[in-house]
Order: structure tokens, then C-alpha cells, then sequence
């Protein structure tokens, strides 16, 4: 098995996880032009990207998902309620519903005879929409990462004929998962499990393939016991390090925003994180992965220093090496 972490941070997230077999990626929260290039700079493949998974609809996590599953014809999995806030985010001039969505798949079921092998073509809205007014929760807890037009949008627009104008941004096929429901892409077994987050339906997940478990855990304002007991027994441990707590108390953010990322639903700091290293995870992982970090209201050696700390003993050569994941570049890949 083999990781790389893409990108993390409020500026866009995503992660490569691969076994000799099946490649997925965990979220696509940066265009699909620089997905595709970091996937290169760390000597994967993109065509040979089997699936797209989303973690939650935060533009973080979801810029370049329509643009990168339509150019490498790859399915995309989402829970139910993320994908209809995907939809809503996508379609801020709500042409068409999520129950049009429905109804529109239903007709495409009927007259196609292997539905369910084929897929669900997801028409999109128009091109035009303004995506602030889309769903003003959407990345409330990351202002870092607010732009003004979802750039997907732009690049249908942009390059696709007059035939897909019609249908600007479909989804080849779309599949629905459910958090505590593990399901499987080739040979990788995928858990997802709920985390506490102000979106839909947020999770994290777990992956496991060839012996080797890999975790990811960012987006969380806590961490509670469903996630604690899922993280165990992981070879490879990514965990979200948001924050410095004097940095954001002091630090730019307007003050309703500090309480949204230090709420129960926000984000997890580095003394949360470190608090879980210490009391509660098992040592297990060869990798400790500290993702999420905030550019403004936090320092990765700060971040390191808490992790490592509460590590202690052990972190060996072989066992618990915390790393820190960037969001300029892609981290080092992971091979266990
Ligand atoms: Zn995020
Ligand atoms: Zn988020």
C-alpha cells in the first residue's frame, strides 16, 4: 500500500491512496489541472485513478471534482446528504433539483438496461451562478479557502462543446455510501465513519488492502469514541493539526469564526490532537500524518513539537515518525 498526501490545508485537500491493484482519491479540493500534476510530480498516474471519494463538501475538499471525475471518467462517492450539498454548491441557481436529479436518473434506469453498471449522469446547472450565494454554511469554519466561482464551473464552460453545454458539469457515476457501511474499490476495503463537522454528512475514513490499514482523520471539531475506536490498529495515521488555540484566540479571524473552528463541529488543534496521540491511540502507526494545518493560525514546528511530545518513547525508527502534510506541495509517498 502507498499514501501520498496531495495537498491539506484550507486551501484544498486531497490524498492518493494506492495498493498494487487500485488507485483512489480522497477528495479533490484543488483544480483538476493541479491535481493532475502533483499526481505526476509524485510519479502516480492520473488515468489510472480508479475512484474519487469525498470526505465533505467543503470547496476544500471539492473544487475539482467535477472537472477531474469527468476528464479521467472515474466514478465519485459521496454520501447521500453530501452529494446533495455538492449539488446545491454546484447549482446556486437551482436549474435542477436533487429530486429532479432523481427523477432524471429513474428515466435514464428505464431505458438503459444495465443502470446500475452504467451509472447516473448528474446534469448540472448553468455556468453563471454565483457559488456565494450557493450554501452559505459550505466552508464557514475555512475562510482561507473561499473563492469566488467554483472553478469547475469555469472549465466546463470553457472547454466543453455545445453538446455538454447543455449538460455543463455531469458526473459519469455517482455512488452513494453510507458512514459506519464498508463497501469495496477493487481490492482496498473502505470504512467510512461520521465526524463532527459543520457539513452535511462528513466522514472520515479507513482504508485497508494487503495487510495495511491506513486512516484519515481531518475535519473535526473532537474526537469521539466512533472515531477513536476506527482509528486503531492503523499502519499509517493521517490526523488533523488545525491549530495553534493562542494563535487563533489572537490571531485575524473575526470572532465568530474563531468559535466556529474551535466548536465541537470546527476543526481539531494541536493540543486536541495530541491529546488523542497521548491518552487514546494505540502507537500502532509506522507514519503519524499531521494534516489540515492552518497557514494563519498555526506553525508546523508547533504542530510537530505537540505530536512528538506526546508520542514520547514511541517513536522509533520504524514506528510512529509524525510528518507533517503541506498544502504547496505533495508530501513524500508512503510505501508499507
Ligand atoms: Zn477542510
Ligand atoms: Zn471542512
Amino acid at each position: 500500500m502507498r499514501m501520498t498526501v496531495l495537498a491539506s490545508g484550507s486551501k484544498g485537500n486531497s490524498t492518493l491512496i494506492a495498493s498494487s491493484r487500485t488507485r483512489i482519491l480522497v477528495d479533490a479540493g484543488l483544480s483538476a489541472r493541479e491535481l493532475t500534476k502533483r499526481m505526476r510530480m509524485a510519479g502516480e498516474t492520473p488515468e489510472a485513478i480508479d475512484a474519487l471519494l469525498i470526505t465533505h463538501e467543503h470547496q476544500d475538499h471539492v473544487q475539482g471534482v467535477a472537472v477531474l471525475a469527468r476528464k479521467l471518467g472515474i466514478p465519485v462517492y459521496f454520501t447521500e446528504a453530501t452529494h446533495r450539498a455538492w449539488m446545491r454548491w454546484m447549482m446556486p441557481q437551482k436549474r435542477l433539483t436533487y429530486a429532479g436529479w432523481l427523477a432524471q436518473r429513474a428515466l435514464q434506469a428505464s431505458s438503459q438496461r444495465s443502470a446500475a453498471e452504467a451509472g447516473a449522469n448528474i446534469a448540472m446547472g448553468s455556468p453563471d451562478g454565483d457559488p456565494e450565494s450557493a450554501d452559505p454554511s459550505a466552508d464557514s469554519a475555512e475562510p482561507e479557502s473561499a473563492a469566488p466561482r467554483p472553478e469547475a464551473e469555469l472549465e466546463c464552460e470553457a472547454r466543453d462543446g455545445a453538446e455538454e453545454k447543455e449538460n455543463p458539469c455531469a458526473l459519469a457515476v455517482v455512488e452513494h455510501f453510507a458512514a459506519g457501511n464498508g463497501f469495496s474499490i477493487g481490492d482496498i476495503s473502505v470504512t467510512p465513519f461520521t465526524i463532527p463537522h459543520d457539513a452535511a454528512d462528513p466522514v472520515g475514513f479507513v482504508f485497508e488492502a494487503e495487510g495495511i490499514r491506513i486512516g484519515i482523520a481531518t475535519d473535526l471539531g473532537y474526537m469521539p469514541p466512533n472515531v477513536t475506536a476506527a482509528l486503531r490498529r492503523c499502519d499509517i495515521l493521517m490526523l488533523e493539526s488545525n491549530h495553534d488555540l493562542e494563535m487563533l484566540r489572537d490571531g485575524p479571524y473575526p470572532w465568530q469564526v474563531k468559535q466556529r473552528v474551535m466548536s465541537r463541529v470546527g476543526h481539531l488543534s494541536n493540543d486536541a490532537a495530541a491529546k488523542f496521540l497521548e491518552k487514546e491511540y494505540d502507537g500502532s502507526a509506522s507514519y503519524v500524518v499531521l494534516a489540515h494545518l492552518s497557514e494563519k493560525n498555526n506553525m508546523p514546528e508547533l504542530a510537530r513539537v505537540a505530536a512528538e511530545r506526546a508520542i514520547g518513547a514511541r517513536a522509533s525508527l520504524l514506528a510512529n515518525k509524525v510528518l507533517l502534510a503541506e498544502q504547496s506541495a505533495p508530501l513524500e509517498t508512503l510505501c508499507l
